[in-house]
């Protein structure tokens, strides 16, 4: 199969090469959350190459959704934001196949759902997803391109989900949840894009082998200081999910 001249200079990289963009083209990533952050991964993944995108949300586009999700369109407001999304990504790239999810999945649903990904990217925005994606990905030792954004504080990691890798609850326990909030707390327009293109790099880099296995970090950014911030992770022996295995 020859590989399109699209990305040529993906391609020309070694880190990357024929075999990087093929393993991009065979890959299924879950996408969970089309907001600031899962729209920015979604687009910068079907323009890399990834085969397969499945895209699950159950919100509709709104007015305030468009400064940071430029996925969406005035004229799409009032839609799903996976029909939204798909409009987008199709145009971008008619070679990334795309399945949508417009509902808020179950756990028996969200699974299923994981067993079918290769990466499952956390961009939601609330504790109960995280803590829930974490726990089902741990167990089927599925990665998590993990990130969130709030304010002008943004922050990313790649949990492996590996035997003696960290996960997101050595990170944060369930007993820690706060109700803050974009809507509550604001958010700058660009921020969350930041990350969730940081997201969509690590997984690029975990689909074709070029993420580092054994450092595990959490990034935090600064958007007023423009500065990134890198902390170490270790598993947590007294974590709630990973910590008995
Ligand atoms: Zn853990």
């Amino acid at each position: 199969m020859s590989t399109p001249d699209r990305y040529e200079r993906q391609r020309k990289l070694p880190q990357i090469g024929d075999a990087g963009q093929h393993k991009l083209a065979e890959a299924n990533v879950l996408i969970i959350g089309l907001g600031g952050l899962g729209s920015a991964a979604a687009m910068q993944l079907a323009s890399s190459g990834i085969g397969h995108l499945v895209l699950n949300d159950f919100d509709i586009v709104e007015t305030h959704n468009l400064p940071r999700q430029r996925i969406h369109r005035p004229a799409t407001i009032g839609e799903l934001k996976t029909e939204s999304a798909k409009q987008t990504l199709n145009q971008l790239n008619p070679d990334c196949e795309i399945r949508l999810i417009s509902h808020q999945l179950d756990e028996q649903e969200l699974i299923e759902e994981i067993k079918k990904s290769e990466v499952v990217l956390d961009c939601t925005d609330n504790y109960e997803s995280r803590f829930m994606i974490n726990q089902h990905c741990h167990t089927l030792k599925t990665p998590v391109a993990y990130g969130a954004a709030i304010r002008l504080e943004g922050q990313t990691s790649f949990f492996l989900q590996q035997e003696d890798t960290p996960c997101y609850a050595c990170l944060y326990n369930d007993s820690a949840q706060a109700n803050e909030d974009c809507a509550g707390e604001g958010v700058l327009g660009s921020l969350p894009a930041i990350i969730g293109e940081m997201q969509a790099l690590q997984t690029i880099l975990y689909l074709t082998g070029n993420l580092h296995k054994d450092e595990h970090k959490l990034l935090l950014f600064d958007a007023i200081k423009l500065s990134w911030q890198e902390i170490r992770l270790q598993r947590n022996p007294a974590c709630t999910v990973c910590g008995k295995s």
